[in-house]
């Protein structure tokens, strides 16, 4: 008799989405483990917004009111011009988001939250080290063998392991992302620095230059300490290895420094250690599942990061997936994963179009249709 352990729920991958992926389907009473193929996650330098859509998620959770204890809650999204400073947008946040929108919109350092998600998760249940390598389809269950040498099997596996997918690698074949030709820089900036200027920086706001160049600019933390930019900047290629190389002020001075607006020539000289990154991208796919395996997050519909939703669709993803086997029960999986890739495709999609062409809140709009939505009792499709 064979020695290999199985199990209900494989979710490959502890990233944002998995994390979210494995507290959402533990709660709901499924027994899921998580494989990571990280050794350990480290407080990587980089912030990320969480609409009131996907904290409406952490409050199913249970972290909401942590999540928003550590983040910052801006009032506004400005837009602003990256020379003269004009006003291009200003879309009500604060408030406004919790009164309209259902739950807080806040801006917090990813590695904070994901800290968080994996705290939440029972430390049992979650396996770092553990890079699958392998998988076989069989007639009840799916082999998986990791590096490390350890073999599982599975009743269902979700692939949440990034836009590298070795899932989706499964189910589409070998195929590379696709380099978007945009790349953007990452600094964590000293907010005493800032405050040296003299200058009231805003909490959240995009300064916009031609070709819909950009620095989107916001607070990590809840006391204002910490500050964090991420650009936007068409490039001819990305001929590295690494997935990311660094930067330095000198480049961003070169790229954002001619005529900037005295905020942003603040926020240059403020930069000490800065980091450039790659965006790759993938078309809409054609599969989201096929027998045991599913797809969630980046390994399914990757986007430039322009919405400041990636994860939150990841997230989303999460929570509607499952809502969808909570209702079929885990025998009938090929249901709960129509039902569930016919809920999200369109609005996957439409974020992600929107993400790629860059364009989110640059003038007034309204964003109620993706941050009112509310994933934990939205209507699932037929
Ligand atoms: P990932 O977070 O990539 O996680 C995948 C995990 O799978 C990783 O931990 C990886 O180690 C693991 N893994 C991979 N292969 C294997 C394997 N074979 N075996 C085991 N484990 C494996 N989104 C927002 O919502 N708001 C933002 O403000 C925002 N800002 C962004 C800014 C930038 C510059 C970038 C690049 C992205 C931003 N995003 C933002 C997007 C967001 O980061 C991604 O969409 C999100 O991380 C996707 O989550 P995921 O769980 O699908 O994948």
């Amino acid at each position: 008799m064979s020695d290999i352990e199985t199990i209900d729920i494989a979710v490959i991958g502890a990233g944002l989405g998995g994390a979210a992926a494995a507290a959402l389907l533990i709660n709901a009473g499924f027994s899921v483990h998580s494989f990571e193929q990280a050794p350990e996650f480290t407080r990587l330098g980089a912030g990320i917004h969480i609409g009131p859509n996907v904290m409406k998620i952490f409050r199913e959770i249970g972290l909401e009111d942590k999540l928003s204890a550590i983040g910052a809650h801006p009032d506004h999204w400005f837009s602003r011009d990256g020379r003269s400073g004009d006003y291009l947008s200003r879309i009500e946040l604060g408030d406004f988001a919790l009164r309209e929108y259902g739950a807080p919109y806040i801006t917090i350092h990813r590695g904070d939250m994901h800290a968080e998600q994996i705290d939440a998760l029972p430390q049992d249940s979650l396996h770092f080290d553990h890079r699958l390598t392998d998988l076989e389809e069989r007639e009840n269950d799916v082999l998986l063998t990791f590096a490390n040498g350890r073999q599982v099997a599975a009743r269902l596996v979700i692939g949440a392991d990034g836009i590298n997918s070795m899932i989706r690698e499964k189910l589409l074949g070998v195929e590379k992302p696709r380099f978007s030709g945009w790349i953007g820089h990452r600094a964590l900036v000293d907010m005493t620095k800032l405050r040296a200027t003299g200058l009231e920086y805003e909490r959240c706001v995009k300064w916009w230059w031609e070709q819909s160049r950009h620095i989107m600019a916001y607070a990590t933390k809840s006391d204002g300490s910490e500050y964090y930019y991420v650009t936007g900047v068409p490039v001819d290629g990305w001929t590295h290895e690494a997935s990311f190389v660094d930067s330095s002020r000198e480049e961003m001075e070169a790229i954002f420094g001619d005529n900037a607006h005295p905020m942003v020539r603040g926020l240059i000289e403020a930069t000490t250690e800065v980091t450039k990154w790659p965006f790759w991208n993938r078309d809409p796919m054609s599969l989201w599942s096929r027998g045991r395996l599913c797809l969630l997050g980046d390994a399914c519909h990757p986007m430039r990061p322009h919405m400041a939703q990636g994860a939150c669709m990841a997230i989303e993803d999460a929570a509607i997936l499952t809502r969808c086997l909570t209702q079929t029960g885990l025998s009938d999986y090929r249901s709960a994963f129509r039902v569930y890739e016919n809920t999200r495709r369109d609005r996957a999609t439409k974020v992600q179009t929107i993400s790629n062409a860059n364009t989110w809140l640059k003038q007034p709009e309204d964003p109620a249709w993706v941050y009112a939505y509310d994933p934990i009792h939205a209507p699932l499709a037929d």
